[in-house]
């Protein structure tokens, strides 16, 4: 018997958080509402697998929080499991981004009250920052996750049929009017291939 190299349970593990597009927006979109968005942008390309776009006008990321932010386990939301007992928000494993970039090309760009102009980070696939750039959006985050899936052929196979596909946008649909319903001060809009669903 042998152990896994350190990639492959990277892989594995990441890919048993994220298994889908609608698994995707429910973590980026839970940030966005942990983050206080009123505002929220979800945006797909092709059901997507070509691109993810969830953008919020929530607090942002500290520029001196943005080299851990996709670090697995890295979480600003709880200090230790004794914070379990009175939790505020929806995160707290510090998982999310780092396994979306696992499995996606992820760029983040950022912009908190305190910023003059906003951020734009590439991610690699163990969530280091690549390369950044100052760009031109206001207050808020926006996460954007290209080619999901392109190293994980058994989940891309998954999704072979429209009809699956479709069903994919359906959830994607109810998890938002889900949201909507229970954050009903949030507005939520959705876009795929450039219509706008709700
Ligand atoms: P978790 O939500 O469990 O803390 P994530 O991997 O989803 O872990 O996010 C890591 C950290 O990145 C969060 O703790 C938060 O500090 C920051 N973050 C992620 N998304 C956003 C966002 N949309 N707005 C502000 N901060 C964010
Ligand atoms: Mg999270």
């Amino acid at each position: 018997m042998k152990q896994l190299p350190a990639a492959t349970i990277r892989l594995l593990s990441s890919s048993q958080i994220i298994t889908s597009v609608v698994s995707v927006v429910k973590e980026l979109i839970e940030n966005s509402l942990d983050a206080g968005a009123t505002s929220i942008d979800v945006k797909l390309e092709n059901y997507g697998f070509d691109k993810i776009e969830v953008r919020d006008n929530g607090e942002g990321i500290k520029a001196d929080d943005a080299p851990v932010m996709a670090m697995k386990y890295y979480t600003s939301k709880i200090r230790s499991h004794e914070d379990l007992e009175n939790l505020t928000t929806y995160g707290f494993r510090g998982e999310a981004l780092g396994s979306i970039c696992c499995v996606a090309e992820v760029l983040i760009t950022t912009r908190t009250a305190a910023d003059n102009f906003s951020t734009q980070y590439v991610l690699d696939g163990s969530g280091h920052i690549i390369s950044q750039k100052p760009s031109h959006l206001g207050q808020g985050t926006t996460v954007t996750a290209l080619r999901l899936f392109k190293n994980l052929p058994v989940r891309k196979q998954f999704y072979s049929t429209a009809k699956k596909c479709k069903e994919e946008i359906k959830k994607v649909q109810d998890l938002l009017i889900n949201y909507g319903i229970l954050k009903p001060d949030v507005r939520i809009v959705f876009v795929h291939n450039k219509h706008c669903l709700q």
